[in-house]
């Protein structure tokens, strides 16, 4: 007789633990099988999470040792029920049931939404009412889909060819810093203990070549990869050269694949077809078996943090998956978060290696800073500086390509003046105030701070202090008539409402590198992974919005965003330009990342984050309370909050505290009104092992729901 641990598939907060249940001895179970149980007076779903050593017979004690391993609440072993059946072979293996576990305490999170990160859409079995009964029902048997030209591992090329391309690249020499990468890389491999390596290259260092041969490299020993990039430079470009040097045995996992075609990949994992997998975020949980090696490219990005339950981080996962594991973890970027870095300071096993300069050994681009307070008072009332539109027009004169961002971010709106460009911020927190259109207000989102919006800029007495931000359209209008008498010149946009459709992403970027002079205007999204030869100008339309987002990370993606997108230009034989316009010319973000100057960046940024308990120096939690009734949200969030102080005045060492029960940012969407509680923890706080009690302890509320978000990274 054996004991199994099981975790219902049922979203209730009260039955998110799990539960403890008699194997009967016919019974084919190991950890990771969908079962079908008794629970209560029906029956549910749930998934095996551990299996106990078999008994003889069971007695109390053995059944208590158990249910104290596994950390289960077992009231009374005579009264165990048994497995009713197994539905399916194992969706994960026994240190992936840890990593659930992890995930689950670490992120405050319920159970079986961690669960359903390692299962395939679509394709679990489920328990579901129909009429008074409850009834199984599992998932269709599957006819192969066609190959139509939409698959996803369709290879652009015939094999031959690709071969040949492969051979050509892999006897390239590597570069210095290539080759100390892969150094580095490989002798983590070798004595596996879950290291972690930050390849720190500027852009166009050749960091692809570094995964390329570290995934040749696990290859070798036998074992598989799991290479993570942003969603968005997910592009057949980015695939077909993974899928170049490795073929078929590279799966591919995107949101633009079906539910099918997803599942394909995961069945080629999962069967060994495939080694190696290439995906957004979800796919680190893709079942690669022997997992040697994981690759974060771009790891400062935050798309690598999940914003819905479950609110995990990817490269503190991997970081655990790598330990559990075995395997080496690799994090790549230009610009690397300041936690990575620190994390390289003080931990023995994360180690940082830079390549400092390009593969192909051109120079980086010159930044040029434009001030625009300083040009609206010479008169400029366009968005386009003089020396934006004198370059723009010369790029069309060329024949060549210019890329434009507009930098947009969130949709918190701030007063900004135009004349000296000054923007209110709150007097404790150090972050902007968020413009309220109800009473004129001004907010702090962190801590409630309010004051009436003032009449003229406090700094300069200027009437121009005016709400902030404009949208792509109305900048492509401006541009169109920038350009009206260059009929020759193509504007492409590229933000949300224009890349909705499938492919939409690739057909404008193919688009926009057909022969001939072509602007290329958008959002983040064009920051990133774009590479074309002949992109000579960098337009940055305005370097601020994010700079004022009332977040702590603001000066930092703002370094990021004009590092990475100077990357965009000049990467082959003509030298690029890039032109940066703000009215922040002074911030340290923006003059630091147009000297390619990080050291200064960090000098003058570190200490701020320092003063004020921010990451790295300190954790965060993010509360959130939502609900359609603004009443009912602001007494849940109010109760939450004089609970949590309760805790912490009680329990909590030196360096926590609690900024009460505040507004968001974005305090009304999509009809829900919002508030948040934000708590600040010591740098390696147990963050969840405070907090948990709290939430768990609440009584669910009709309409109003709770969540938390552990090291958080939007906080609007
Ligand atoms: P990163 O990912 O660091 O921005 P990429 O991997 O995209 O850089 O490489 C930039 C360019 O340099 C690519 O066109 C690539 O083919 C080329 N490249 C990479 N390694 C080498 C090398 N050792 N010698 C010459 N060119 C290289
Ligand atoms: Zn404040
Ligand atoms: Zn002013």
């Amino acid at each position: 007789m054996r004991l199994a641990s099981v975790a219902l598939d049922i979203q209730t907060q009260s039955l998110d633990r799990l539960y403890t249940y008699l194997v009967p001895d016919d019974c084919d179970i190991s950890v990771g099988c969908a079962v079908l149980v008794e629970f209560g007076k029906r029956q549910a779903l749930g998934y095996c999470m551990g299996l106990s050593e078999p008994f003889a017979s069971l007695s109390d004690r053995q059944a208590g040792l158990f249910a104290v391993q596994h950390q289960l609440s077992l009231d009374d072993p005579g009264a165990l029920k048994p497995i009713l059946s197994v539905i399916t072979a194992p969706y994960f293996s026994s240190d992936d049931a840890q990593v659930i576990q992890f995930i689950a305490h670490e992120y405050i999170a319920p159970i079986s939404s961690c669960i359903h990160l390692f299962t395939p859409i679509g394709r679990t079995p489920k328990v579901v009412k129909s009429g008074d009964v409850w009834q199984l029902q599992t998932p269709a048997r599957r006819r192969r889909p066609k190959q139509d030209g939409q698959d996803a591992s369709a290879l652009p090329e015939a094999d031959g060819q690709i071969a040949q391309r492969a051979l050509l690249q892999e006897s390239l020499p590597l570069t210095q810093g290539q080759q100390d990468a892969f150094d580095l890389v490989c002798s983590c491999m070798d004595r596996p203990g879950g290291d972690v390596v930050v390849v720190d290259g500027v852009t166009g260092s050749g960091k692809t070549e570094v995964y390329l041969r570290a995934i040749r490299h696990a290859l070798s020993q036998g074992r598989g990869a799991i290479v993570l990039v942003p969603e968005i430079a997910l592009t057949p470009q980015t695939v077909s050269r993974f899928q170049t040097r490795f073929g078929q045995t590279v799966a591919v996992m995107h949101s633009r694949m079906s539910a099918a075609q997803r599942f394909d990949q995961w069945e080629a994992l999962s069967s060994g077809r495939a080694r190696v997998v290439v995906g957004a975020r979800s796919a680190l949980f893709a079942p690669v078996s022997d997992l040697g090696l994981i690759i974060i490219d771009e790891e400062h990005e935050s798309t690598y943090k999940q914003e819905s339950a479950p609110r995990y981080h990817a490269r503190e996962v991997a970081a655990y998956m790598a330990r559990l594991k075995g395997a080496t973890l690799v994090l790549g970027s230009a610009t690397p978060s300041i936690e990575s870095l620190c994390r390289t300071t003080y931990d023995p096993t994360w180690h940082r290696v830079c390549l400092p300069a390009r593969a192909n050994g051109r120079s980086m681009p010159q930044v040029r800073i434009v001030d625009m307070a300083s040009e609206f008072r010479q008169g400029t009332r366009s968005m386009f500086s003089q020396c934006l539109t004198q370059e723009l027009l010369e790029v069309a004169e060329a024949g060549r390509k210019a890329v434009l961002l507009l930098n947009q971010r969130g949709f918190a709106s701030f007063l900004l003046c135009r004349d000296c460009g000054f923007v209110p911020e709150c007097p404790t927190c150090s972050v902007s105030l968020t413009y309220h259109e109800q009473g004129n207000q001004l907010m702090c989102h962190h801590c409630g701070y309010k004051v009436s919006a003032y009449p003229t800029c406090p700094s300069c007495s200027s009437p121009y202090l005016r709400k902030f931000g404009a949208g792509t359209q109305r900048v492509e209008a401006e541009l169109a008539q920038l350009l009206s008498k260059r009929a020759d010149v193509r504007i492409i946009r590229m933000d949300a409402d224009t890349t909705q459709t499938k492919d939409a992403h690739q057909r404008l970027l193919e688009e926009f590198a057909q022969e001939g002079a072509a602007v290329l205007l958008g959002t983040q999204m064009i920051a990133k992974g774009l590479d074309f030869e002949d992109v000579v100008l960098v337009g940055v339309i305005n370097a601020d919005t994010q700079l004022k987002l009332p977040d702590f990370r603001s000066s930092e993606r703002t370094f990021d965003l004009i590092e990475q997108v100077a990357g965009r230009a000049g990467r082959a034989e003509l030298p690029g330009k890039v032109i940066v316009q703000t009215y922040a010319p002074d911030a340290d973000a923006v003059r630091f990342a147009a000297r390619y100057d990080r050291k200064s960046f960090l000098a003058a940024e570190l200490p701020r984050r320092k003063a004020l308990g921010y990451p790295p120096y300190g954790r965060l939690v993010n509360v959130l309370v939502w609900g359609e009734t603004e009443e009912a949200v602001r007494n849940e969030a109010g109760a939450l909050s004089a609970a949590i102080d309760a805790r912490l005045a009680d329990f909590a060492p030196e360096g926590w505290s609690s900024l009460g029960a505040a507004p968001c940012a974005l305090v009304r969407v999509r009809k829900q009104y919002r508030w948040h509680i934000l708590i600040k923890a010591p740098a390696h706080a147990d963050v969840s092992a405070m907090i948990e009690p709290v939430i768990r302890k609440r009584k669910a509320r009709r309409g109003v729901s709770v969540a938390c978000d552990v090291d958080p990274y939007s906080l609007l």
